[in-house]
C-alpha cells in the first residue's frame, strides 16, 4: 500500500444514517440506530462488539443481503436503494466478497473448484476460473492443497479457502463475520495476519468483525457496536 492518506482515497462502502428494526411477537426492536460508516479503498476497519450488538445485521445490510428500514448504503459509489434484487446482486457480486465464520465451502467439490465457482457462476470459462483459482489459492498459501476436498484440510486451511473464494473476483470490498471465530488461538492469529497480508500485497479493502480485542488492534481502524449503535473505539 501507498502513503496515500485515506481520507483522499476512494470511498468503497458508505452507510449514512442506517436504521433497522425487527419485529418481534407484540414490539419492534431496534437493531441498528443511525449507523454512519465509511469505508476508503483499501483500508481494514475491524468492527468489536458484543454478541447481540447487530455486527451481522450491519455486515448484512452493508452486503446488500438485507433492506435497511431507514438511511442508505453505497457501495463503490452507487446507492443502493431503488436497485431491483437483480442488480443488487449483480453489485454485490462485482463489488463485494464474504468471509463467514463458518467456511460454507462445497464438501463434494475440490479446494480449486470452491474458489473457481463464483467464477464460474457469472459464466466465465471453467478452464480461466480454474486459472483465476490457482492463482488465489497461491495467494493465501495453498497452492499444494488444490486438489484436496474440504474434509482433508484442518479449519484454518479451510477458511484460507473461504478466503480465496471470496477474494477471486476482486472485489473492492471483503465483508467478513467473525472470520476467525471457529479457529484456535494461534490459527486465528494467522488467518488474521494474512488478511492484513492479502491487503498489503492486493489491496482490497475489509470490515471484520471480531470478537478478539488483540486482533481488532491490528486494523487500521477499530469501531465499537454496542446495542445498535457504532461508535470509533480508542
Ligand atoms: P451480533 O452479530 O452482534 O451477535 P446480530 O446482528 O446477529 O448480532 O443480532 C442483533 C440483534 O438482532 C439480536 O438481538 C438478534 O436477536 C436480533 N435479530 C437478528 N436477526 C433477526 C431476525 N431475522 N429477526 C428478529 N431479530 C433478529
Ligand atoms: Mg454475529
Amino acid at each position: 500500500m501507498t502513503d496515500t492518506p485515506d481520507s483522499a482515497r476512494a470511498v468503497v462502502l458508505r452507510a449514512h444514517h442506517l436504521s433497522r428494526t425487527y419485529d418481534e411477537g407484540a414490539g419492534r426492536v431496534p437493531v441498528l440506530q443511525d449507523v454512519n460508516l465509511q469505508v476508503h479503498a483499501g483500508e481494514i476497519v475491524a468492527i468489536v462488539g458484543a454478541s447481540g450488538s447487530g455486527k451481522s445485521t450491519l455486515l448484512h445490510v452493508l452486503g446488500l443481503l438485507d433492506v435497511p428500514d431507514g438511511g442508505a448504503v453505497e457501495v463503490i459509489g452507487q446507492p443502493a436503494a431503488g436497485l431491483s434484487e437483480r442488480e443488487r446482486s449483480r453489485l454485490r457480486n462485482r463489488a463485494l466478497g464474504f468471509v463467514y465464520q463458518f467456511h460454507h465451502l462445497l464438501p463434494e467439490f475440490t479446494a480449486l473448484d470452491n474458489v473457481a465457482m463464483p467464477l464460474i457462476v457469472r459464466g466465465l470459462g471453467r478452464p480461466a476460473a480454474r486459472e483465476a483459482a490457482a492463482r488465489l489459492l497461491a495467494q493465501v498459501g495453498l497452492q499444494r492443497r488444490a486438489g484436496h476436498f474440504p474434509g482433508q484440510l484442518s479449519g484454518g486451511e479451510r477458511q484460507r479457502v473461504a478466503l480465496a473464494r471470496a477474494l477471486v473476483a476482486e472485489p473492492a470490498c471483503v465483508l467478513a463475520d467473525e472470520p476467525t471465530g471457529n479457529l484456535d488461538r494461534e490459527t486465528a492469529q494467522a488467518m488474521f495476519e494474512l488478511l492484513l497480508d492479502i491487503n498489503r500485497r492486493l489491496g482490497m479493502a475489509f470490515v471484520i468483525v471480531t470478537h478478539d480485542p488483540a486482533l481488532a488492534a491490528l486494523a487500521h481502524r477499530q469501531l465499537a457496536m454496542q446495542a445498535g449503535r457504532l461508535s470509533s473505539r480508542c
